[in-house]
């Protein structure tokens, strides 16, 4: 009898995997047909997005000087030989003009690798606050898409995406459907309850088990993670989606209203467990810290990057001289480009921050702190057009060929920390042989203007990214 039921579930089971393999691979030779319904329309897409597409041909830029994102002087007259998405050849002797090569007339001006953004939100940068907490998520999709194209347009040719369901829009800047810059994604930033990724509204909390998603949670902005395992687990979700490091707020910040400024979030084990996930990913964790302590614990836990650190002191600064840690830092100043702030506690909060930027900036130089530039421009459309405004900011402390160095070379140094999932492998930043071909024409030399950055519009006269032309207003 035993033997009789023993078999009857054995079999059950094993139909049960019959049908299961059966439904899979029905589901893959969909998924076949739609990726190859979408490559069709991705082919056409790709045409209209890339109005000058150089995919198979060659672009010769003629009589350039060139920043190459490392010294600060200008190369003397060159050319520079762009073949597929890589810079094929530098020289100051003539390039010979062969068949398939478009020439651009470079009459003197300076040639400079792309912009990079290390801490950005695609999705988030240029809408209202309560509009992302309540739109259609499709409706903010197209709004980052329209975002990405003109981030593009301002010279910035990579972004270090630090929270926020931005897959979809990657995947649809890389297969040329959009135009945009490249995106690292962080996917959803992680953090405590509480802390400064918790933007529940009230009536999301307390979270019971079983109970559905935030809202936020649900549709890819943050995930809610406390203990070791939540936050591993989260972090894993967010490798699996396609995340190239992973963003965690480990301290208090500006916008979320329930957490002070000085708090410390997460503790040492939970910080850890996400290193370890990212690791073994081959890549790295940054955090939202702003105060020594939380610094300190990041470090202390594995962390790679700071994001923010305007309340730094300088024990702690050393210490991250002396660990090689990154330091993501944004030139926040009580100025016109201040965020918009409803709330009095943040405003009180975005004082203090404001206040602490100028001896964040003079310890970085002072401790010769690797570090990046990032704008982390929030909900607002506005301050997206000042995104290379906020860039030629850091005057105040770096002369414009450092600043040009920051966000090329050294920026593009960080976005290569990635490791082994690296989703641009190839040298970001920098114009020199082999490197990925995201270069800038601008009218002008910008190591004594650093205000060219000002304005993309009027002097920015070609962009490329990945060797193909977004744009070229150069007389014909
Ligand atoms: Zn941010």
């Amino acid at each position: 009898m035993a033997a009789k039921e023993q078999k009857t579930r054995s079999r059950s089971i094993w139909g049960n995997i019959g049908l299961a393999s059966t439904l899979l691979l029905a589901l893959a030779a969909i998924c076949q047909m739609v990726l190859a319904q979408g490559d069709a329309d991705l082919a056409a897409a790709g045409e209209t997005s890339a109005p000058t597409a150089s995919v198979g041909t060659s672009i010769l830029f003629q009589n350039v000087r060139i920043f190459d994102g490392r010294n600060a002087a200008l190369s003397p007259p060159a050319n520079v030989l762009v073949k597929g998405n890589i810079i094929e050849r530098i020289s100051s002797e003539p390039i010979p003009v062969g068949p398939g090569v478009s020439v651009i007339a470079g009459n003197g001006r300076t040639l400079m690798p792309g912009l990079i953004d290390a801490h950005w939100h695609a999705v988030m940068a240029s809408v209202p606050q309560p509009v992302l907490m309540t739109a259609d998520p499709n409706y903010l999709q197209l709004l980052a898409a329209r975002q990405a194209t003109a981030t593009l347009m301002r010279g910035f040719t990579t972004v270090r995406d630090l929270g926020g369901p931005v897959f979809g829009l990657k995947r649809a800047i890389d297969e040329g459907v959009v135009v945009g810059p490249r995106i690292y994604p962080s996917g959803a930033f992680i953090s405590q309850t509480s802390g400064h990724g918790d933007f529940r509204f009230s009536f999301e909390v307390p979270r019971l088990p079983g109970e559905s998603l935030s809202y936020t949670e649900a549709v890819g902005i943050a995930a809610i993670a406390d203990s070791p395992d939540e936050v591993r687990l989260r972090a894993r979700e967010q490798l699996r989606a396609g995340a190239s490091q992973i963003k965690l707020m480990a301290g208090g910040g500006v916008a979320s209203p329930y957490n002070p400024i000085e708090s410390t979030q997460y503790t040492e084990p939970e910080i850890r467990a996400a290193v370890e996930a990212a690791e073994n990913w081959g890549t790295y964790v940054t955090v939202h810290a702003y105060t020594p302590r939380a610094i300190q614990q990041a470090i202390a836990a594995g962390v790679k990057c700071i994001d923010h650190g305007q309340l730094i002191d300088e024990p702690t600064a050393r210490l991250m001289a002396e660990k090689g840690i990154w330091w993501s830092l944004q030139p926040f100043l009580d100025d016109e480009d201040a965020a918009p702030l409803v709330n009095p506690v943040s405003q009180k909060k975005a004082l203090e921050v404001f206040a602490g930027t100028d001896n964040a900036y003079k310890l970085a130089k002072k401790y010769r702190i690797k570090t990046a530039f990032g704008t982390d421009i929030l909900f607002d459309a506005r301050l997206t057009t000042r995104q290379g405004a906020i860039l030629a900011k850091l005057i105040r402390w770096y002369t414009p060929a450092e600043i040009l160095k920051m966000a090329t070379a050294d920026t593009g140094e960080l976005m290569a920390l990635t490791g082994f999932i690296n989703p641009y492998p190839g040298k970001l930043g920098v114009v020199e042989q082999g490197a990925l071909a995201d270069l800038l024409l601008v009218d002008g030399n910008p190591v004594e203007n650093i205000k060219l950055i000002e304005d993309p519009d009027k002097n920015f006269l070609v962009i490329m990214k990945n060797g193909t032309i977004y744009k070229n207003t150069l007389p014909r």
